[in-house]
C-alpha cells in the first residue's frame, strides 16, 4: 500500500524545519482520502518538499514525526532507535545492578513520538500515547526483547488510559510477551514492590530518582512529611538517610499499602515510620504548627490541559501555603510540579505567591527537574514537565 501524502499551508512549515516533530490539524493543507488514524505518512511543503515521515492521528496533534527528511521509515526503525535509548542510558550509567528501573524511551526525548517504556528489572511497560504506536506494538516488543543486553524477558503493554478514546481502538492491558514475574525492583541500592497492573502510569514514578537521592542528603534527624506519597519513594530514602521519623500520606488506601510494603523490604521492623490515608488539604490543616522540618509537596498534575491552568496554579498556591504556614523555622520544603502546560516560571510564581501570604523568609536551594533518563529533545521544549523547588523557610 502506497504511504499517503499529507500537504501543508504556505509557511506551516517552519516550526518543523527547526526539528519540532509535532503537525498541528490547523497547518494542514488537505488529507489524503481515506486516511486512518495511526497511518503512517508523508509530510510535504506546500512547495512539495518533503519534510519527515510521522504518525497520523485525528486531534490537534495530527502527526508526530518519526524520522525527518525522509519519506519512509528504515526498516530497522524500531531497533536502532531503542538500542540507541539503551546504549545512552547505560553510558550513563543509569543501569546497574544496584538500579534496574529506569525509563528506556521518553516519547519525542527519545524521538520516538507517542512511545514509553519503563523497565523493571527484566520487565518492560509500554505505553501507546497515539494509535500509530498502538499499531506498532509488537514490532516495539520484538525490538524491546532484542536490545544487546538488556534482558527484558516480559512485556506489559499498558495504553487502556494514553491512548486517545475516540480512537476506539480498545486497547487491552495485558503481557503481549512473557508474563508475571518477580515485581520488584532495585532503586539506587532500595527496593521497591512495583505494580504495573494495577499501579498509576507505568506503576512507578522512575521521574523522582534524583531528587529522592538529593532528599536523602537532607533528612539527617529531620521530621519529615511526605505528602503525595504514592508508592513511598521519598519516604524510603529519608529513612536511609537518617531521619528522625517519617510520615507518609497518600488519600489512596492502596497507596498507603504498598508505602508501607515498601517500607518493611527496606527497613523492617523500623518504628520510624507512619502512613496516613487521608486527603492531603484535610492532613495540612489538622496537623501541629512546627511538627516537620522536612516537607516533600508531589501532587499529581493540577492541571492537565490549558484550560484547567488557572485553576491549577491556584492549587499549587494553596498547597504550599499551608506547607509555609506550618513547616518549622529552619525547614526544608521539597515542592513539586508534574503538569506539562505548568512552566517554570509559572510553578516558581505560584510558590512565591505562597510564600508571600505566609510572610515567611524563604529562600531556594535548589531548582528540580527530570532525571537523565527523561531527556527533553531540545527542538521539543513541552517534554520539559517535572518542575521543583527546594526551599528553605525561616
Ligand atoms: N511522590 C510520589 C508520586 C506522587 S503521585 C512518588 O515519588 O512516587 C500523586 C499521588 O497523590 C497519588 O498517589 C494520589 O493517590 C495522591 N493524591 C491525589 N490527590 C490527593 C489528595 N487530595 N490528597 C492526598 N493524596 C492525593
Amino acid at each position: 500500500m502506497a504511504i499517503k501524502t499529507i500537504r501543508l499551508k504556505k509557511g506551516k512549515d517552519e516550526s518543523l524545519r527547526r526539528f519540532h516533530p509535532w503537525v498541528f490539524s490547523g497547518a494542514i493543507a488537505n488529507l489524503p482520502d481515506a486516511i486512518e488514524e495511526g497511518d503512517l505518512v508523508v509530510v510535504e511543503s506546500h512547495e512539495r518538499e518533503v519534510i519527515g515521515v510521522g504518525h497520523y492521528q485525528i486531534g490537534s496533534i495530527a502527526v508526530r514525526i518519526l524520522e525527518f527528511g525522509a519519506d519512509a521509515l528504515p526498516d530497522n526503525f524500531f531497533q536502532s532507535r531503542l538500542n540507541a535509548a539503551y546504549e545512552m542510558r547505560r553510558g550513563l550509567g543509569l543501569i546497574r545492578q544496584d538500579n534496574d528501573c529506569f525509563r528506556l524511551v521518553h516519547g519525542e526525548g527519545d524521538f520516538l513520538p507517542g512511545l514509553v517504556v519503563d523497565v523493571y528489572g527484566k520487565t518492560a511497560v509500554v505505553q501507546a500515547h497515539s494509535p500509530g504506536m498502538h499499531f506498532c506494538r509488537q514490532e516495539i516488543a520484538d525490538a524491546l526483547l532484542n536490545i544487546p543486553e538488556a534482558g527484558i524477558v516480559n512485556i506489559y503493554y499498558k495504553s487502556e488510559t494514553t491512548l486517545p478514546f475516540k480512537a476506539q481502538l480498545d486497547p487491552v492491558n495485558e503481557y503481549i510477551v512473557g508474563g508475571f514475574d518477580t515485581n520488584v525492583a532495585t532503586e539506587n541500592g532500595l527496593k521497591f514492590n512495583i505494580d504495573w497492573l494495577r499501579g498509576q502510569k507505568t506503576g512507578f514514578f522512575v521521574d523522582q530518582r534524583d531528587n529522592r537521592s538529593l532528599l536523602q542528603h537532607y533528612a539527617k534527624d529531620r521530621n519529615v512529611l511526605n505528602m503525595f506519597c504514592y508508592t513511598g519513594g521519598f519516604s524510603v530514602y529519608a529513612m536511609r538517610g537518617g531521619a528522625k521519623m517519617v510520615d507518609s500520606v497518600d488519600s489512596s488506601a492502596k497507596a498507603i499499602t504498598l508505602t508501607d510494603e515498601n517500607i518493611a523490604l527496606n527497613f523492617p521492623g523500623d518504628t520510624r515510620h507512619r502512613s496516613f490515608a487521608i486527603d492531603a488539604f484535610k492532613y495540612l490543616a489538622d496537623m501541629k504548627d512546627g511538627e516537620y522540618d522536612l516537607i516533600i509537596l508531589d501532587p499529581p498534575a493540577f492541571a492537565k490541559h490549558r484550560n484547567a491552568l488557572k485553576n491549577g496554579l491556584l492549587g499549587y498556591r494553596k498547597l504550599n501555603a499551608k506547607a509555609f504556614d506550618k513547616i518549622r523555622s529552619g525547614g526544608i520544603l521539597f515542592t513539586f510540579s508534574c503538569s506539562q502546560v505548568v512552566t517554570r516560571e509559572m510553578f516558581r510564581l505560584a510558590v512565591f505567591s505562597a510564600a508571600a501570604q505566609s510572610g515567611r523568609r524563604v529562600r531556594i536551594l535548589h531548582q528540580l527537574t527530570q532525571p537523565a533518563d527523561h531527556p527533553i529533545n531540545i527542538y521539543h521544549p513541552e517534554g520539559e514537565y517535572l518542575k521543583g523547588l527546594v526551599l528553605y523557610v525561616e
